[in-house]
Order: structure tokens, then sequence, then C-alpha cells
């Protein structure tokens, strides 16, 4: 999956720099997209983050706040049986596989906001647990979930890393999406 700043497969982690074609390493993308009025979409963030750091992140954060946020994956989805569900039916375009939020089923046609997440190893994306799509409203409520701390965290999380224009930066404050990691 290609930046859609760029136009160009990302070509490094966003918080250890790695060059992610030349290493190697899996990675995974996360993006966010506002729907404006005229149905066309926005992409309000994007960033690559290697595996490494994805891990590292994740231990940061509150065990409750994780413990929390899988209970509520686990309660609606089972996504190793989504994942063999999609192969059964041939379903093997990444289209296919984001086109509706994996946690509510809302279409991604109604959905004003949502986030994507995909895993990738080089230019190729790898199908599995991910991609899939997540609602604005279904991160809104995933946000709930979280404590005060990993809330913070997250904050710094974008503020250290995410470098986004000020128009973009208001637009994430207004939009129920955030880095999901
Ligand atoms: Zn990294």
């Amino acid at each position: 999956m290609k930046s859609d700043l760029t136009e160009e497969h990302f070509s490094n982690c966003l918080m250890c720099n790695i060059d992610l074609m030349e290493s190697q390493i899996p990675y995974m993308i996360e993006k966010a997209f506002k729907r404006g009025p005229d149905g066309s979409l926005m992409t309000i963030f994007e960033f690559a983050i290697c595996m490494d750091c994805a891990q590292k992140t994740q231990n940061q954060l509150s065990r409750e706040s994780l413990a929390n946020i899988q209970r509520y994956f686990n309660e609606r989805k089972d996504l190793f049986l989504r994942n063999e569900e999609l192969f059964d039916k041939e379903e093997l375009e990444f289209e296919q596989w984001i086109d509706e939020c994996v946690l509510s089923g809302e279409k991604i046609g109604e959905c004003e906001e949502f986030q994507v997440l995909v895993t990738c190893q080089g230019d190729q994306m790898e199908m599995g647990i991910f991609p899939y799509m997540i609602s604005g409203k279904e991160a809104e409520n995933m946000q709930e979930l979280l404590s005060e701390k990993t809330k913070d965290e997250m904050d710094d999380f974008m503020n250290t890393h995410l470098d986004l224009p000020p128009e973009l930066k208001m637009l994430l404050e207004d939009s129920s999406t955030f880095v999901l990691v």
C-alpha cells in the first residue's frame, strides 16, 4: 500500500527510520480518512511503523487498556475466523477486506470517518488478520476503553512522531480517529 502523500511505497519506519524496503522487515501502515461533503476522501494521517517499534509502543501501553481493547475486539469479531471466511470466499481483493467496519459491520461508504490498518513486507501487502477497517464511531468507542495514561501516551506519540500541518491537526482533533498502533 502506497502513501497518499508521496504516491510511493512508505520508505521508512516512523519511529526508528529503518529502511522498510531494504530491510524487508514486516511493518504496519495506518491511515485515517474523513469523507468530504461531496463524498471524496481526505487522508487525515498516515504512517508506517516497523513491527519492532509497533511492539515496543504496545508494551508501553497500560495492561488494562490493552486488555480492554482485546476484550472489545473479541466480543465483536473473531479475526482469525474472518480471515478463513474471506479466503474461503476467495475474496482476495484489499477492497473486500475493508468493505465494512470489522467491529460494527458498518459499510465503508456510510462511514464519515474511518481508519485502515494494513500489514506489509517490502512492497507487498499481507492478507491475514489485517487489513481491516474501523469506523470513526468504533474508534470513538475504543478510545473510551483507554486509561487516561494511555490516552496521554498516544497523544505524545502523535505529537512526537506525526508532523502534521496545522490544518490536519485541527481536523484530527475534531475527528474520532486516533493512532491505534
Ligand atoms: Zn521501527
